[in-house]
């Protein structure tokens, strides 16, 4: 009961997703923590959303702390 689809190697994603090496690099850099809330606000440019987009659907950690600021911001200040 291991066939679950979610451990894609993330080079194999990348090159699904018809992503050049040079995305990849930039994808495995992690996202600062600034870049993440300005992220979640819609304050990025289009392509570091994309960027941003790519590098979270491979990384973990920077999900999680994309999910945890996003709750922070919705908050009212
Ligand atoms: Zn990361």
């Amino acid at each position: 009961m291991s066939d679950l689809s979610d451990d894609v190697d993330p080079i194999t994603w990348f090159e699904e997703q018809g992503l050049s090496q040079e995305d990849l690099r930039q994808a495995a850099r992690c996202i600062s923590e600034f870049e993440i809330v300005q992220y979640s606000r819609g304050e990025l440019g289009d392509e570091r959303t994309k960027e941003v987009d790519a590098h979270l659907q491979s990384c973990g950690e920077c999900t999680e702390m994309y999910v945890s600021l996003s709750d922070e911001a919705k908050k009212p200040a």
